[in-house]
């Protein structure tokens, strides 16, 4: 091969790895980490999105995430460490780009994705730090006692509608919202409680007003897996019935009715556009990020559970939409639980509001919510739970 033509390749070969301007074409910015439900979240702020690899070495066991074309440009020494799986961190260059290494106490499994600016912030890239739980002897799990063997179960809380001098929504007969969504809260909660590995607590049970502010502290203190609020309400349209599934969203709703829908029920409670989580024990700096964060994770987990629900309350009520709409309701703001409301139906339609009140379409509304939480919940465990214990002895 001709000389000159070899060096050319060469070149050619050296440019991939080094893109052709002289400086990287974005910066890593920030870095933050925080714990939360048994992992460690890593961000890393970015001045722009980037291609990233991460890959974990042995002897000393790291974690290396390669960040092409980026350069650093923050302190990597305020990043908070202590007690968790990663004992220090270090930065290196690679290429044109930044290598980070990340040298750990423990064996992990790292989940790592881009977050696009939003609320706020930039650029992100995400590094969820998994603690590995030791294997699990399958002998453990044939005995029905589990539960009490640190398998919790799945906490549902159920949200019945409105209550007390908040009847919602009337039916042409004076048949009401708040009775239709506890008949129905009651028979989803009885069916919970009946399977093993779930448990079911119920915002109210009986006839009593309460603000949304304090609804969704009802789920946080009962360290809810998820949050399910009952409604059947009316529409400006009589014609309009059958069941639709919200969940929230960060943005605009997906649909006008969704939109009137979270503005109807929100206007019962002028505390209840407020997002409750109290995050006083925690670094204020961080406080929006988190808040950001697990909303964005909690929004898909919603969306998944609200599929479920509303592919199998079909068969039963009927669907007003084909897809789990998203809208503003402040029932649904809990950033870390995922939250579903679920109209059943429509009290301003004669069809839909006689079989509503009917206690034999409740149950059959009831059974079909709590098949469509349970399809979610099989495919996708809560870490700690007994039914993520039962998962993982049959993946083995
Ligand atoms: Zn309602």
């Amino acid at each position: 091969m001709h000389r000159r033509r070899l060096l050319k390749l060469l070149l050619a070969g050296l440019a991939l790895p080094f893109p052709a301007t002289a400086h990287p074409a974005r910066q890593l910015v920030g870095i933050r980490s925080w714990r939360s439900s048994g992992k460690l979240r890593v961000v890393l702020d970015l001045s722009g999105p980037v291609e990233h690899r991460t890959f974990e070495l042995a002897a000393p066991r790291r974690l290396i995430v390669d960040l092409d074309d980026t350069r650093l440009n923050t302190s990597l020494a305020g990043l908070p460490l202590a007690q968790g799986p990663i004992r220090s961190l270090r930065s290196g260059l690679q290429g044109a780009g930044t290598r980070l290494v990340f040298d750990l106490n423990e064996p992990v499994l790292v989940n790592s994705f881009l977050l696009a600016p939003g609320e706020g912030r930039g650029h992100r890239l995400v590094l969820d730090f998994q603690l590995r739980t030791p294997p699990v002897q399958a002998a453990v799990i044939a005995r029905p006692a589990a539960i009490g063997d640190g398998q919790r179960n799945i906490v549902v809380v159920i949200d019945a509608g409105h209550g007390g001098k908040d009847p919602g929504a009337v039916g042409p007969k004076g048949e009401q919202e708040k009775a239709v969504a506890l008949a129905i809260a009651r028979l989803l909660a009885k069916k919970v409680d009946g399977r093993s590995g779930f448990k079911a607590r119920l915002v109210r049970n009986e006839d009593v007003f309460i603000p949304l502010r304090k609804r969704v502290e009802v789920a946080r203190r009962y360290n809810a897996d998820m949050f399910i609020s009952i409604h059947a309400d009316a529409a400006p349209r009589r014609t309009a019935s059958g069941a639709s599934v919200f969940a929230l969203s960060q943005g605009g709703a997906t649909s006008t009715m969704a939109r009137w829908l979270a503005e109807r029920e929100n206007r019962v409670d002028l505390l209840g556009a407020q997002r409750s989580l109290s995050l006083k024990d925690r670094d204020p700096m961080l406080a929006g990020v988190i808040l950001d964060m697990s909303m964005t994770a909690t929004i898909t987990t919603s969306l998944d559970l609200g599929k479920n629900i509303l592919d199998s309350l079909q068969g039963v009520a009927g669907a007003h939409q084909k897809r789990v709409e998203q809208a503003g309701f402040a029932v649904l703001k809990s950033p870390d639980i995922p939250s579903v409301l679920v109209e059943t139906g429509f009290m301003s339609n004669t069809v839909d509001c006689r079989k509503l009140v009917d206690p034999r379409h409740q149950r059959k509304v009831a059974n079909a919510i709590f098949d469509g939480l349970f399809q979610h919940f099989q495919a996708r465990p809560p870490q700690g739970t007994l039914l993520a214990k039962m998962k993982e002895s049959q993946d083995a």
